[in-house]
């Protein structure tokens, strides 16, 4: 009988466009197809938990529609993938590289493994447009600034056009066993706003993006600023996930929609999730350290209190409320209210960006350590091509400019029901109770804050 080969699904949950997948079955040999559940090295909040849960269960109906099935296990996949790969006479590993820094170890172990016992191993990009080596500047090093990194990208050669999916796919030994993974919640199931606001896998995810070439491409530009519109892809969890692949996202935009000032803005967005994952591969300290290395002595705040506020929606501060429920109850939150609240954690109440990348990490559908840490420095004005420090967003112009007409801010703070219209940013001016800071005096203190720093742009 033929060895067969493994392929290793990490976060590639899809089977069209999956580099890996595709070499794995030109082979022609019998497949295995794995995924292996690894909290102790990828940690993950309770939504992504959920929306794992969900994407396999979608991945492995779409491979038993072919013939073949979702193998899972939990545990180390530096120790599990050697293993399986004997237990089931494998002769060849296939899979995608990431780029997180467990993660890149984690392979070269798996790696270092099949090879001292002679089998091969075959590793693929399913997850980024370009080659994170091959985007430099003249002198061969990171691009740390946005604008020059995508017109760099944008001078490559395309990426490559999209691989389809496999057609039929061999059936899998009956005797090769699969872990059940408990990653629902159950008490208390708090899941219900994201069951009712997603759809996981992969056939879902070509669903949104057809969607949104099709309703909401034309007009992007301006209003994917507004929070209260639904302007926006929603592709970040799909993306996320690997159920659906950049290169499928860039060809449909640029092969399907006719050129326009909208499908570069919305491409350029997927830039900036491109250049995020260019940086954590070139700074693996990115989720930690500053980049910028005088914001280490920055002297951030503890403030339990408004930081819980903050969590909870509770600061009086209607955009930011609105923002911090949305993110309770969906699992995702618009850019621009991502940008505004990040700002008011790290600006206005002087707590540390990292308190805010955790919180976000343990409650996105799309949370991603490169998006997520680069995002979080931009904010906070400490990272690449970062906000500069005095740019503190003033959630109430913010709100007046983006939800003038307050259908962002009255959908997810129903005790506001009752203000004005022209009150409804800055209800406290309505005799509404005053917010847990005031803007004004928190905006100099982190104007103050920022000019200790030294090396600091001030100086
Ligand atoms: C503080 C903060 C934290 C963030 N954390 C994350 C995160 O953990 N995961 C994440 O995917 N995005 C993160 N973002 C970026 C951005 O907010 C989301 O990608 C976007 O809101 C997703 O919605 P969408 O798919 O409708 O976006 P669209 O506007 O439709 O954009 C299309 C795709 O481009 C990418 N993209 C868009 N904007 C950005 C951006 N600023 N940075 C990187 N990629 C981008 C996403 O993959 C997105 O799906 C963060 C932004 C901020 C300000």
């Amino acid at each position: 009988m033929t060895a067969p080969a493994l392929f290793w699904f990490r976060r590639d949950l899809r089977l069209a466009d999956n580099p890996g997948l595709a070499a794995a079955v030109a082979g022609g040999r019998p497949l295995v197809p794995v995924f292996i559940h690894d909290p102790e090295h990828d940690k993950s909040g309770g939504a992504l938990r959920w929306w794992l849960h969900h994407s396999l269960a979608a991945l492995d109906a779409s491979l038993r529609r072919r013939g073949s099935r979702l193998i899972v296990r939990q545990g180390d996949a530096a120790e599990l993938i050697p293993r399986l790969a004997e237990e089931t006479g494998a002769e060849a590993v296939y899979c995608n590289r990431l780029e997180e820094p467990w993660a890149r170890k984690q392979q070269e172990i798996v790696e270092a493994g099949l090879r001292k016992s002679g089998r091969a191993f075959v590793a693929g990009n399913a997850a980024l447009l370009f080659e994170t080596g091959a985007i430099t500047t003249q002198a061969g090093l990171p691009f740390r600034v946005f604008t020059p990194f995508w017109r760099a990208c944008l001078q490559e050669r395309p990426p490559s056009s999209p691989l389809d999916a496999p057609g039929h796919l061999p059936p899998v030994d009956d005797t090769i066993a699969s872990d059940d993974l408990d990653l629902l919640p159950t008490r208390p199931d708090w899941a219900g706003g994201l069951r009712e606001h997603w759809k996981p896998g992969e056939s879902a995810a070509m669903a949104a993006l057809d969607r949104f070439i099709e309703d909401r491409l034309n007009g992007y530009s301006q209003r994917r600023d507004e929070p209260g519109e639904a302007g926006t892809s929603t592709l970040s969890p799909h993306l996320r996930f690997g159920e659906i692949g950049p290169r499928q996202v860039f060809h449909a935009i640029r092969d399907n929609a006719p050129p326009s000032h909208d499908a570069d803005r919305f491409l350029a967005e997927l830039g900036w999730r491109e250049f995020s994952y260019h940086l954590l591969a070139h700074f693996p300290d990115l989720p930690t350290r500053p980049l910028r290395s005088e914001f280490a002595g920055f002297p951030w705040r503890d403030d339990p209190e408004a930081e819980a506020a903050w969590r909870k929606g509770k600061t009086g501060i209607p955009l930011i409320d609105a923002g911090m429920r949305e993110l309770w109850t969906t699992g995702w939150m618009h850019n621009r209210v991502r940008m505004a609240v990040a700002s008011f954690l790290v600006k206005n109440l002087l707590i540390p960006w990292q308190n805010g990348a955790a919180w976000f990490w343990d409650t996105l559908v799309d949370a991603d350590l490169a998006s997520n840490s680069a995002s979080w420095q931009w904010v906070a004005g400490c990272g690449a091509d970062a906000a500069p420090y005095f740019r503190i967003f003033n959630p109430v112009l913010q709100g007046e400019k983006f939800d003038p007409g307050g259908a962002y801010v009255r959908r997810w703070c129903p005790e506001l029901k009752g203000v004005p219209d022209r009150y409804l940013h800055k209800p406290w001016e309505a005799g509404r109770p005053k917010p847990i800071v005031d803007l004004a005096g928190s905006r100099q203190r982190a104007l103050d804050a920022f000019a200790t720093l030294k090396g600091s742009p001030l100086e």
